[in-house]
Order: structure tokens, then sequence, then C-alpha cells
């Protein structure tokens, strides 16, 4: 790429590098440019510096991530230069620091402002953009880079007879900069999210009458502002440098304590305090890390709302307001939650009162106020904090047409798509800062921004020292990119809510979760691992040819990822190099650290007749009225490890979603008693189970078996058996992650069979304990290689994408099919050996989990020997 002969910035009409946008973003990624040697200009709408923090000026606007944090990190001497007056600076004060900021690096001269880009269009044949301006001139540029905010576009309010209104109307996104008295007015304020949130105490101490329209409460706390806390400045005076590195290895881009526990694992006196402590800071991030589950599970998150409700009943006077102002229709930190300064003892003052549009809502704006379906109200000033059109808004806004006159607009008609939400395909050499499926709005947006500048210019040096001139995004990679981010909102709580991150408050927007959720510091992983891959997902083109490194950064599961970091964390031993005893131990100390599982019934052991002697087994009933069928379940552990509790919650699980008695059944286990022991005692457990249906409180007749892994192997065997002795009559299989034969040569074990929990290495320790390799070979052992499997009962088979045991659950399902049997597989996309049972801590399997317990239900359903519900498809049966 060679640099383009200009002069730079002012009023050039070619130039390297056109950045839209002057706010935080637009001066860094200016400021390297020019460093690095890009002749680049940047077109700004307003006329000046400062982008979020120009037009918001309303009254009460401030930050609300700390200003130690937000803050630019790049320039050591500013750091120190720059002291913030308030722990949460005020809108002038952070204005008035970017335009130090763009002064002491003299930014404006490459700055056109009061210039709007109204189109750019990519000329294939010239390598470059037009960028169209509403001055009706055009820059062109190898590259264009949209800074333009996630939260620039005031949303276009949806209140009917907005335009009549004949008193003065504001907007806090664009509030003017003279400033607005209401001393003496009769105001109306629409809209209770964090700017009205910020305002309305402020416009209450000016105002005759304040009337707030609200149509969602918000969970709010204070603020408690003051001066920057001494002991934040110590820590980050001490080691600028060290407290920013620190900043960027985190979930939201500040220096907060990672939680360790989950919500109910403590006592609700602990977690009280907890809440109360992270009420009492002020933070606006401590809520959603007070514990590991707070945005993952509902009764975790219901504690903290029903915390923070609690709060709203004991500020607000009047029990009738309180209850308006208590949010019940959303979890907390679903939609961005706030922080203030007396916002709910506002509600306490005689002259302020608030009207709650779900009960009346606004049927339209007046010459002189607002009707509602109830009432009419007169005002002097109608302020309407009604938000943004959010992460898209400001993007397609500009009338951008890529390769051969793609249009972006349309090209996002169903949601923005994205590669790390950077660039998108179809648009060469077209970068978005912040874009949607980065971590950008659910972070310290001045670390988001750094790092999206950060990766734009190396992208940009590398192209000009390999003389590259082009890059985009493969469709491969933003496809992957599209579904991971998915996949990490997925399995939280937020796209529950109707929030602005899902695009729901601008009327026909399409509802996609836009922003990455799964975090800063693993988000800056991944950017720098596409990177280090030599760019994995790009194509490049240029004096030296066309380079395309298709591929893609992430395909599994977040929580499997999560997991197996954790693995890494803790020192996890490889259980292969232990001895069974203390193999055993880690097991079961592992065991004890999960999640509970749901309530069910009752719980009870018993003993059942197996092989050679007793059996323990623990047997879980569901707290609806009978009569059940029931299952025979068969733990994970490689026949060496586990017991009848080592799935407790996976069993709990069962029992309640199958509708159905669990019975968790404790084979033998190797060394101790080698093959074929497990097998022995897993055929002779379903016999007895049998046997003994009405003794355990079930249905007759209605039985069905499921295991986990070395539970599964055994389960299918038992089937095999029972069919060759002529009974007990079985309704179905549920096998999950089986182990089905002893060839560890499948291409699964080569793809998966390190880093993904269960080895090869371990599966040979498993294989070596339970079976003399004579042995492996038998149906027994392997019961793929049963010479039929005609006639056994129908079956589910659940593989998952990342375990070394899928291509043999997948042959034995594909196996029992061609045999006649009504089998199926469910693969899980990007699952681990470990993901299906892992009940509330592999949340990606919901699905999959729910699948097969309505499997499991629609095989007790059929009171019929598998004879008859061999004909039927378990999965239709289950969904219809
Ligand atoms: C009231 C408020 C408080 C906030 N508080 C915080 C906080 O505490 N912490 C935090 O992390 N984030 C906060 N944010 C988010 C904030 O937007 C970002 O932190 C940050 O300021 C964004 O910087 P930016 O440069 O990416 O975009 P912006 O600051 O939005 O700048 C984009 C600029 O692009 C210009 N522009 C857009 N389209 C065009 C066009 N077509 N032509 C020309 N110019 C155009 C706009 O005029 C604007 O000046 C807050 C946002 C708001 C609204």
């Amino acid at each position: 790429m060679d640099a383009i002969k200009s002069d730079s910035g002012g009023a050039a009409r070619e130039v390297d590098v056109v950045v839209v946008g002057a706010g935080f973003a637009g001066l860094y990624l200016l400021h390297e440019l020019r460093r690095l040697g890009f002749s680049s200009v940047a077109l700004e709408a307003a006329d000046d510096v400062g982008g979020t923090w120009y037009w918001n000026r309303y009254p009460g606007a401030r930050c609300d991530i700390e200003s130690i944090d937000y803050s630019y990190s790049w320039d050591p001497d500013l750091q120190r230069e720059w002291q913030w007056s308030e722990r949460y600076a005020t809108q002038p004060e952070i204005l008035r620091y970017l335009g130090h900021v763009a002064d002491k690096h003299d930014l404006r001269r490459d700055i056109r402002f009061s210039t709007r880009v109204t189109g750019a269009r990519w000329d294939a044949a010239a390598q470059r953009w037009s960028v169209r301006t509403d001055h009706g001139d055009e820059v062109r540029c190898r590259f264009y880079v949209m800074a333009t905010g996630c939260l620039s576009v005031p949303k276009t309010p949806d209140v009917p007879g907005h335009e009549r209104f004949r008193g003065a109307s504001y907007y806090t996104g664009r509030w003017p900069k003279e400033g607005v008295d209401f001393t003496g007015k009769r105001v109306a304020v629409i809209g209770t999210g964090s700017s009205g949130v910020q305002s309305i105490p402020i416009i209450a101490q000016q105002a005759k009458e304040l009337t707030v329209f609200q149509r969602t409460p918000n969970y709010s706390r204070p603020a408690k502002n003051g001066p920057v806390p001494k002991a934040k400045k110590a820590l980050f005076d001490a080691d600028p440098a060290g407290y920013r590195a620190a900043a960027r290895l985190t979930g939201a881009g500040v220096p907060v304590e990672k939680p360790e526990l989950r919500a109910f694992q403590v006592s609700e006196a602990e977690r009280r305090a907890r809440y109360e402590e992270a009420y009492q800071s002020g933070d606006l991030l401590v809520f959603g890390a007070a514990y590991t589950d707070i945005l993952f599970n509902d009764a975790a998150n219901e504690s903290v709302c029903e915390f923070l409700r609690d709060k709203i009943r004991a500020l607000v006077k009047d029990p009738d307001t309180a209850e308006m102002l208590t949010p019940r229709d959303h979890f907390y930190g679903t939609k961005r939650p706030c922080i203030d300064t007396n916002y709910f003892e506002t509600f306490n003052l005689p002259h302020v009162r608030l009207v709650d549009l779900r009960r009346e809502p606004i049927r339209t704006v007046t010459e002189t106020g607002i009707d509602t379906s109830a009432r009419s109200f007169e005002f002097d000033a109608i302020v309407y904090a009604t938000g943004f059109d959010a992460m898209t808004g400001a993007i397609v806004a500009v009338d951008v047409a890529g390769r051969d006159g793609l249009s972006l607009k349309q090209k996002w008609d169903h949601g923005p798509r994205t590669y790390l939400g950077v660039m998108t395909t179809g648009f060469p050499n077209f970068f978005t800062m912040t874009g949607p499926g980065s971590p950008s709005v659910l972070s310290n947006m001045a670390v988001s921004i750094e790092q999206h500048v950060d990766w734009v210019r190396d992208c940009l040096v590398h192209m000009r020292a390999e003389h590259l001139d082009v890059v985009e995004p493969t469709p491969t990679a933003e496809d992957a990119w599209v579904q991971h981010v998915n996949d990490c909102a997925d399995i939280t709580l937020l796209p529950r809510a109707n929030s602005w991150y899902m695009g729901a408050n601008v009327p026909g927007k399409p509802r996609v979760f836009l922003p990455y959720i799964g975090g800063v510091e693993r988000y800056r992983k991944i950017c720098d691992d596409v990177v280090a891959r030599g760019y994995l997902g790009f194509a490049f083109a240029g004096g030296s040819g066309r380079r395309c490194n298709d591929g893609v950064v992430r395909r599994l599961q977040p929580d499997a990822e999560i997991f197996l970091e954790m693995l890494t964390e803790l020192g996890a031993p490889r259980i292969e190099t232990l001895s069974v005893a203390d193999a055993r131990a880690f097991a079961a100390a592992s065991g004890a650290a999960q999640p509970p599982g749901p309530a069910v019934g009752e719980v009870r052991d018993g003993q059942l007749a197996g092989a050679a002697g007793p059996l323990a087994y623990r047997l879980y009933r569901p707290a609806t009225p009978g009569p059940h069928g029931v299952v025979a379940y068969f733990h994970g552990g490689g026949w060496v490890l586990g017991d009848p509790q080592s799935d407790d919650p996976f069993c709990r699980y069962l029992c309640v979603k199958a509708d159905a008695i669990v019975v968790s059944v404790n084979y033998r286990h190797a060394p101790e008693a080698r093959f074929p022991a497990a097998a022995d005692d897993a055929f002779a457990a379903v016999r007895w189970i049998a046997d003994h249906a009405a003794e355990l409180g079930a249905a007759p007749g209605r039985l069905a078996v499921c295991g986990w892994s070395a539970g599964g192997n055994v389960a299918a065997v038992a089937c095999q058996l029972a069919r060759d002795a002529g009974g007990p009559p079985i309704a179905g299989q549920v096998l999950v992650t089986p182990v089905t034969d002893c060839d560890l040569s499948r291409p699964s074990y080569a793809q998966n069979g390190e880093g993904y929990f269960l080895t090869t290495d371990l599966m040979r320790w498993f294989w070596d304990h339970y079976a003399d390799p004579a042995d492996r070979t038998s149906p027994k052992a392997s019961p793929l290689r049963a010479p039929s499997l005609a006639g056994l009962p129908p079956a589910l088979v659940v593989t998952c994408e990342f375990d070394p045991l899928r291509d043999e659950g997948s042959a034995y399902a594909v196996a029992l099919a061609k045999a006649g049997v009504a089998a199926r597989e469910r693969q899980g996309r990007g699952m681990i050996h470990n993901s299906v049972p892992g009940v509330d801590v592999m949340l990606s399997a919901v699905g999959l989990r729910a699948e097969l317990a309505s499997a499991l239900r629609a095989f007790l359903g059929a009171a019929t020997p598998h004879a008859t519900a061999a004909r039927r498809d378990p999965a239709s049966a289950a969904h219809a």
C-alpha cells in the first residue's frame, strides 16, 4: 500500500483514511494515524470535538464509569496532568478533557467540523472509497472508518403529536449549548433511562412543577458521587500503566474483584451483606459481579432485584409511587442499569409527580401539553429523554455502498452482521469503531475504543508493510462470529429484556442482541488471536497477490470455553496421572461443587440386586401426581469413577423435565470389578427395576434407560442384553455422549483428544482399568460391534462436537437406524463431553437437555414395549 500524497486533513480531497466522528474514538484514531504517517481527515457533524459529550449537555449529564477509568490511557503525560474533580465527572468537565486532548495534540487541524457524512461508495476499480458530505463535496480514501458512536443518534420520539407542542421541546441527546433555565416552568420529562434518571433530580430543583412520564421503571441506586476516592487515586497514581493493563484484562474494562461463588452458595444473610456493600459502593458494575451467576440465573438475579426493590420502597414515601417506580418486567442488568443522585428521593417532593404510561398511555402531545388516556396536562416545556437508536443508528444513517453497490442498510436489514464488530463482508477497507458484535456499550468504552483503534491501526500498518491494498472478512468468519455473539448472549438473561441492547426501543428495528457480551478480556484475546493466526478470517489483496486465510476463530460454546479455562486456572490435575483413589477423591470434590439442580418430590436411597450382590441406588421421584414411568440411569466416570449421586443435578433435572422416576444405579466399578461387571450390573439393575416397578411407585411397563459417557455404554449394553434375554421391555434409550466402541482412532479422537476435558489419554486409562484388550471388542464392552442391532429400543444418541467420543456416538446412531431401530442423533454444536449433564453450568446445552428429557417423556408416555415404540420417531413424539 503506497501512501497517498496529499495535504493531510483540512481541505484534502484524497487521503489514506477518512474517519467519521471526533469523539473519544475519532480523536485517538486521528492521533495514531498521524503518528504513523497515514494522511487522514475526520469529518464531524458537530462544530467541535467531544461526540457524546458535545451533544449531551442536559442537566446532570455525567459519566457513570468512574472518571479515572473512563479516560484515555494512551498519553502517559495526560494521565499525570489531568486531575478529575469528581469521582464521576460532569459533561462539561469531560468535554473540557477531550478539548484539551485535541489542543494538546493539535488534532483540530485534521478535523472538518459541521460536516455530516451522507454517503460512502466503494470504487472497486480504484480501490477507493468516495465519501460524500452534506456540503455536496467528496473525499476519496483508501480506508473508511466510522467512529460515529454507539449512542449518537437520538431516537425519534415515538410519541404521537410531538410536533404540535407550542412550548419548548428539548432532547437530552441534542441539548442546547446555552443551557436551559426551567425556573418557574411546568416541565414534563418523558423517559426514565440513564439520561432521565440523571436529569430529573436537577430539573426538579428548578421547575415549578415536574411531571415524569415513565414507560419502564429502572434499577438505579446512589452513585455516591464526590471527590475522586483517595484509595482509588492512590492505586492508580502508584502505577498507571499497571492499572490500565489490569483494566484490559477484566470483563467490563474496569478492575473489579472477580466473583468466585454462585449467589446461593452463601447464606441469605451473607448475600444481603454483599449486596448492601455493593449498594453502598456507588459502583455501576459491582452488582453484576457480586456472584458468578447474576447475569445467567433467574433466581440469582431475582435476589438482586428484590434487594433493590426493597431499597426503592424505603426511599419513596408514597407506596403507590414506589410501586410504579419498582421494576418488575426485567432482570437486573438486562437493561442498562443506572446510578443516580437523589433520583428516587425526587419523587417525594410535593411539586413532582409520576405518570405510569403502562397504566395511562400517552394519547397525544397537544399544543399545550400531553393527553394521556386518563388525563390532560399543561406544560411550558417537554424534555424527551427517550434514548438512542443504539449501535447501528449512526452507521446505517449513512448511505454506505460496498462491493457491487451492496447497501449496508440492506445487508443489515435483519440485524447487523460483522466480523469482530470491526468489519463486515462485502465492504472492503471499511471499519467500524465499537461496532455491533464488539463489547462496546457493555464495557468501559474508553478501554474498548482504544482496543479497536489499536487493532485497526495495526492492521493498516501490517497492510502497508506487506504491500496489501484491500482487506475484507470472509463470509465464513463473519457467519461464525455472528453465531458466537449470539451463543454468548443466549446463555445470559439479557436477550430476554426489551432493551436497546436488543434494538427493542426502536419500532421496526430487528430484535438482535447487538453488543458482544463475552467481555473485554476475552474479546481482546480473540482479536489478538486472529492476528497471531495470520489475520484468520480475512482476505487481503494487493501488489503481492491475494491472500485469504479463511477460518473460524471461536467455535466452542462460551460456557465450555469458560469451563476449560477454569480447569486450567485451578491447575486441575490430569486424572490419568492420578491413582484410582486420588482420581475418585478429585471427582467427588468436583461433583460436590456442582449447582444442586432442581428440587424434586422425593429423593431416597436404596439397594437393588446386581449381578453379583446388592447395588446402591438413589431414587428421584417427581412432585407431580403419578403414576410415573421410570428411567434407569447410569452415571458417567469411565467405569472407574462416580456413584449414584455423582450426576445428582442431571438426575434431578431428568426427573422434573421428563416427569419420571429416575433410579440412578451404582454398578460395580473397575479396576476392582473389571469387565463385564459394570455391563452385567446394568442389565441386572434394569431387570430389577422392571420387576419392582410397583414397589418403587412406578407404572409397570414404562421403563426407559439413560446414561452418560461410560454410563451410556452400559445403558446401551443393557438394552442389547434385555433384547437377547427376551425382556424386560424397554421403551427407549437416551445415550448421552456414550462410549460405544474401543477404537480410539476415529477422527474425533484426533481432533478433540486433547484440550476438551475428556482426553484420549484419559479414555485409554479408563479402558485399561476396565477391560483387557481381548475383551474390549466384545459387544458387552463395545456395543457398536454387536452382530445385529435390530430389535433394540428406539434411541436418542446425543453427541457433542468437541468430544473424542463424538464419532462413535454418531456411528452407533447410524448403525441403529440402519438396523431398523427408530434412532436419531442430536449433536451439540460447540459442546464438550460434559456439556449435557452440566445442569445450571453448561447453559448452552439447555435446549439439548430439554430435548432429551422430552424424548424420555415421549418414550415413557407409551406404555407399550419397544416393538410399538420403535415405529415412532421419538423426536416428533416429543414435540407433538
Ligand atoms: C449521557 C451518556 C453518558 C455516557 N456515559 C458513559 C460512561 O460513563 N462510560 C462509558 O463507557 N460510556 C458512556 N457513554 C457512552 C459514550 O457514548 C462513549 O463512552 C463514548 O463517548 C463514545 O465515543 P465515540 O467517539 O465512539 O462516539 P461519540 O462520542 O458518540 O462520537 C461520535 C461522533 O460522530 C459524529 N457523527 C456521527 N455520525 C456522523 C456523520 N454521519 N457525519 C459526521 N459526523 C457524524 C457525531 O456527531 C459524534 O460527534 C455515555 C453515553 C451517553 C449518551
